[in-house]
């Protein structure tokens, strides 16, 4: 039997000084994904787990999904790599659209990561991304990963971003990413049984235009990457909440 569920590890946008920045990590029966990578990620892992029983680590992620370069998304996964470089040896798979990919490496990761020595003062040894992970560029249709199908559409947002839904079997999960309102991006995460929406201000999407919503879209919608001023408690629309776990 399939199963979906999902693990808000970070709600909070580029400037929080209250959350970790929007973060997701779904699972299934046999496939754990991380939607994004944002700072802080080992910390916000570990929270994000209610008993410790449940915590999952840097190298209990095999599978991480990229929506777009914003560093609020991305600025984690040079600590991600390096751990399975350094720490346990192993590799992660690392998937985003050919766009997103093609930055990845030039502009978000290079400066850190391109050198390695063997030794101090010893050989400097030249490293490209595919020496850190498992490149999988998402192409047009479904992506398989593991048990999951991933399909992905490009958002209006300052940089190539991609929202995602996520299906297990019958069980389909959504998450906009970035983006400025789209009607019909909202009716294409509405497909799904739950989906994560963003809102904030500038090219995102402001509250007022997801409230305008039907209301079983609304329903089904959870909202993320809020700002720090958005009342979590009197919201129009359900907030995610770190440390909550979605089980389809
Ligand atoms: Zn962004």
């Amino acid at each position: 039997m399939s199963s979906l569920s999902v693990r808000v590890v970070g709600v909070g946008d580029a400037f929080t000084a209250l959350h970790y920045n929007a973060c997701l990590l779904i699972e299934s029966a046999s496939t754990r994904l991380l939607i994004d990578a944002p700072p802080a990620l080992a910390r916000a892992l570990r929270e994000s787990a209610v008993e410790p029983s449940e915590r999952v680590g840097l190298d209990d992620i095999d599978h991480v999904l990229i929506t777009h370069l914003h560093g609020d998304h991305v600025g984690g996964l040079e600590q991600l790599l390096f751990y399975r470089r350094f720490v346990t040896g192993r590799k992660a798979a690392l998937y985003a659209i050919p766009e997103v990919l093609a930055g990845l490496w030039e502009t978000r990761l290079r400066g850190g990561m391109d050198t390695l020595l063997d030794a101090p003062g010893g050989v400097a040894r030249t490293l490209s991304l595919e020496d850190y992970a498992e490149v999988r560029p998402l192409g047009d249709g479904a992506t398989a990963i593991g048990d999951l199908a991933i399909e992905w559409r490009p958002t209006i947002h300052h940089i190539p971003t991609s929202a995602v839904r996520v299906r297990s079997g019958a069980l389909t999960l959504g998450y906009s990413a970035d983006t400025a309102f789209d009607p019909t991006l909202v009716a294409w995460l509405s497909r799904a049984d739950l989906f994560f929406h963003e809102t904030n201000l500038g090219i995102h999407t402001p509250l007022a235009s997801l409230v305008g919503l039907d209301e079983s879209t609304r329903a089904r919608m959870r909202l993320i990457h809020y700002p720090d001023f958005h009342d979590v408690a009197t919201s129009p629309i359900v907030c995610a909440r770190e440390g909550e776990v979605y089980r389809l």
